[in-house]
């Protein structure tokens, strides 16, 4: 998409030549008379850069270009007479991204927005790069769940919001029944397939401000936060149902395979460590083991 330029100046003859001259040289022009108009523009359209004179009546370009940089991510060129009145310095130190002499020769000015608008395509794929890479250490590759170490980051979070707050806070550990069998049955790559759908029939049964993560191998936790012990086995149990409807055909199709998961549901105590929450978490859904699978066990700390 081609850039889109804001030319301020309040002397006509030079803001239609600056904005033929931007068009001409391939790029959307808007112009404005005053920094008051200019702000309008700004909310209204999707500029990319302004080039703003700094003598301007009301507010001065210098004002805005501060209040550019504060309400948006939009850059700036000032342009200035060589009065001596305005420095290069007091326009950077605002936010200007470069600075020009009036009276503007175009040819330079275009050297200086061509490179203004590389560096902010650069600075937009560096962002971009990075928020790519954050969710990526963040997620599980196969089942794109966040992953154990978000789990860890995300619970202690929840746990400090509990403390202060003193609301209730609950856990939930899946595990896969007799997950070695399927894949020792149906090879490895079918049991991922398992990990995949389970990894979406878990999301489907959450509700908005739960979450959901691949805590190890065949292993899955949810943190439901603003969630009593008891209320978190009735989403525990809506899980176990689900997983237990759900098909699988690893073979061909008219192999019908059903797989079902044991869980452990635990709620928070004030003051209690992570390791102790969890590994209570894990204890519940062993309970589930012992007791046959297939099945949701509770286990809340004694008072
Ligand atoms: P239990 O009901 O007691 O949990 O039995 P289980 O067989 O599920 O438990 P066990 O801990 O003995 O085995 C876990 C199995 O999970 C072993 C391993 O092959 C499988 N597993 C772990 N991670 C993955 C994975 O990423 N992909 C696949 N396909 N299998 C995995
Ligand atoms: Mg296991
Ligand atoms: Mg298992």
């Amino acid at each position: 998409m081609e850039a889109h330029i804001l030319i301020v100046d309040d002397d006509a003859a030079i803001r239609d030549s600056m904005h033929e001259f931007v068009e001409m040289s391939g790029y959307l022009s808007s112009t404005a008379a005053s920094a008051e108009q200019a702000l309008e523009a700004l909310d209204n359209d999707n500029i990319d850069v302004v080039i703003t004179d700094i003598m301007l009546p009301g507010m001065d370009g210098l004002e805005l270009t501060d209040h550019i940089k504060k309400n948006h991510d939009i850059d700036v060129i000032v342009m200035t007479g060589y009065s001596g009145d305005y420095s290069y310095e007091e326009a950077i130190s605002k936010g200007a991204s470069d600075f020009v002499f009036k009276p503007v020769r175009f040819e330079e000015l275009l050297l200086r927005l061509r490179r203004v608008l590389k560096e902010r395509t650069l600075t937009q794929e560096r962002v971009h790069m990075l928020e790519k890479l954050k969710k990526l250490s963040i997620t599980d590759g196969l089942t794109k769940l966040y992953n154990s170490r978000y789990f860890y980051n995300q619970l202690k979070t929840e746990i400090e919001r509990t403390e202060r707050y003193e609301r209730p806070l609950s856990l939930l550990l899946l595990d896969i029944d007799k997950f070695k069998e399927y894949n020792d049955n149906y090879g490895h790559l079918e049991g991922d397939q398992v990990l995949l759908r389970l990894g979406n029939v878990i999301k489907s049964c959450l509700r908005k401000m739960d979450s959901a993560y691949r805590y190890g191998g065949e292993e899955f936790t949810v943190i439901l936060p603003e969630t009593e012990g008891e209320e978190s086995a009735t989403v525990a149990e809506r899980i176990r149902a689900c997983v237990e409807e759900e098909r699988f055909y690893p073979k061909d199709e008219n192999t019908q395979v059903s797989i079902t998961i044991s869980i452990g549901v635990t709620e928070y105590h004030l003051d209690e460590d992570v390791a102790i929450f969890v590994q209570r978490a894990d204890r519940a859904m062993y309970l589930s083991k012992q007791s046959g699978r297939n099945r949701v066990s509770c286990l809340f700390a004694s008072k």
